[in-house]
């Protein structure tokens, strides 16, 4: 199994190789060069596992350089009981809506109650395996640029991994009180927060510059280090996220949830980067049974537009919303996609890519448009409909999701509208607690504006629905603020030094 450049694709690499480099020298993404497949059999194999093994066996086919021993490990350190609440890492939860049945796949239960912690609590062992394996031997420096929820994950998975540091960004005002409060008490002996004056985008730009400057490059190399990044463009980051959507098709098989074998299933998914729905395409390029993929998008629908006419187009305004990790014009995984529906042409893609940088621009041909819209159906929804979607869940189900998942349960309810298809058993991805995002979901449920702090609000929300606050949010309150640090736009480079001392 190897990789090649979705850029230049006689660019080949082992997998220890793109886990620790993250991205192509030439800005392009790694992508495997052929899929394993799963048959029937292999999936009631799969059944009787618990997720860990799930996991080891799909990781298997994807590392070959990674011994059994050490992806059981691996696996075993990420996925412990006892760092998800209820000791299943992705449960599924069923929910009829009127005429509707979906099934709710919770990746939410981790230590930072986000589906970040799947693949973030699994790609600090990935990560530094790769690293001793590719020669290097140098201590990893992660550094991240968040709007939220990577940067808690990040620093959550990699506090006190032996050979890392890590070093995270967000804007002063652009992530909620609670993500704030998450980052600014995190604990460990290798971590780092730092405020910066400016947007997403600001962090996002000081960061690659950072990665890139031949100076600060330099001084790392003397003290045995290199950079590293944690962001779903590393193939480490996607991989583990393969995983759940094989566990959800098989705890349906496990509880007779599907009519006959081989029975498929449709996947909605709430959509930013475009990383968690490009896990679910290359699950059912493996043979998992699926009918359609749904990307739901919030205000910012570029993606729709994209998947309904060919055309991805950055050029419009921004949308600040109430589902914020969605909240992204450029999804970096997009070209992962095209290089797949393109049948691996890289001259293409990186055409593509070229005029998506110089004019914010591109549109790709029919064919590679006929592929992707036989397996997508794209559609999007605003504030007051996301917010309606939750209120609409809790009194009819007396169930609370979180804002980002009420687009993707807005989205299906479209689907089903347009197409007919309410048969087909619908996983809806669930990717974070309604607790970390208790203004929002507060607001949908009484109709009025949320006041007080971000851990009344919790409380008045709990009180309000029943439903249980997880312990990673609950614990916050006793913890000590370490981190209080900003800095400029341009002196995050300063900051880094500052931070390895
Ligand atoms: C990151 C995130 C998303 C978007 O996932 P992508 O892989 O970027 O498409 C959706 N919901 C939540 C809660 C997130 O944190």
């Amino acid at each position: 199994m190897k990789y090649c450049c979705t850029r230049n694709s006689s660019e080949v690499v082992s997998a220890p190789q793109a886990i620790a480099q993250g991205i192509s020298g030439d800005g392009g993404l790694f992508v495997p060069q052929s899929l394993p497949q799963y048959t029937q059999s292999d999936l009631a194999a799969l059944a009787h596992c618990t997720y860990q093994e799930r996991a080891v066996k799909i990781l298997a086919d994807f590392l070959p350089e990674f011994t059994r021993e050490e992806l059981e490990a691996c696996a075993a350190a990420a996925y412990a009981p006892e760092k998800f609440s209820g000791g299943n890492p992705a449960p599924l939860s069923l929910q009829q809506e009127g005429e509707l049945s979906m099934y709710l796949l919770e990746l939410w239960h981790g230590p930072t109650c986000a589906f970040k912690d799947m693949a973030l609590q699994l790609l600090p062992h990935l990560l530094t395996r790769s690293l001793q394996k590719t020669g290097e031997g140098k201590e990893a420096v992660i550094l991240t640029a968040t709007s939220g929820d990577t940067g808690k994950a990040a620093l959550e998975g990699f506090r006190d991994v032996p050979g890392t540091k890590i070093l995270v960004f967000y804007p002063e005002h652009g992530v909620s009180d609670m993500q704030k409060c998450q980052m600014a008490v995190q604990e460990g002996e290798n971590v780092s927060v730092c405020a910066i004056e400016g947007n997403f985008d600001d962090a996002q730009t000081g960061v690659k510059q950072i990665f890139t400057d031949p100076a600060v490059k330099a001084r790392l190399a003397e003290r045995g280090m290199m950079f590293s990044s944690a962001n779903s463009i590393n193939w480490g980051r996607l991989l583990p996220q393969i995983v759940y959507y094989f566990s959800a098709y098989c705890d349906l098989m496990q509880t007779g949830e599907l009519e006959a074998p081989g029975e498929k299933i449709n996947i909605v998914v709430p959509t930013g980067n475009f990383g968690n729905i490009l896990a679910a395409y290359y699950a059912r390029e493996m043979g998992l049974p699926v009918h359609r993929l749904v990307c739901a998008s919030n205000a910012n629908n570029v993606l729709t537009e994209f998947l309904r006419t060919g055309v991805y187009d950055r050029n419009r305004p921004f949308h600040a919303t109430i589902s914020p990790s969605m909240d992204i014009l450029v999804s970096s995984n997009l070209e992962r996609l095209l290089y797949h529906m393109t049948g691996g042409d890289s001259g293409r893609v990186a055409g593509w890519m070229q005029q998506l940088n110089r004019t914010g621009r591109y549109q790709v041909d029919g064919a590679a448009l006929a592929r992707i819209q036989e397996l997508f159906w794209a559609g999007c929804c605003g504030d007051s409909e996301t917010k309606e979607a939750i209120r609409t869940l809790f009194q009819t189900e007396r169930y609370l999701c979180d804002t980002h998942t009420a687009v993707a349960v807005n989205v299906y309810g479209q689907y089903v509208k347009e197409t007919g298809d309410s048969r087909t058993p619908t996983v809806v991805v669930s990717t974070a607690s309604p607790y970390k995002f208790a203004p929002s979901v507060l607001e949908a449920i009484t109709g009025q504006p949320a006041s007080g702090d971000e851990f009344a609000q919790v409380d008045e929300l709990a009180a309000l629905t029943g439903a249980p606050v997880p312990e990673p949010i609950l614990r916050l309150r006793d913890k000590k603020v370490r981190f209080t640090g900003r800095c400029a736009k341009d002196g995050m480079a300063q900051a880094v030094l500052a931070m390895l001392g």
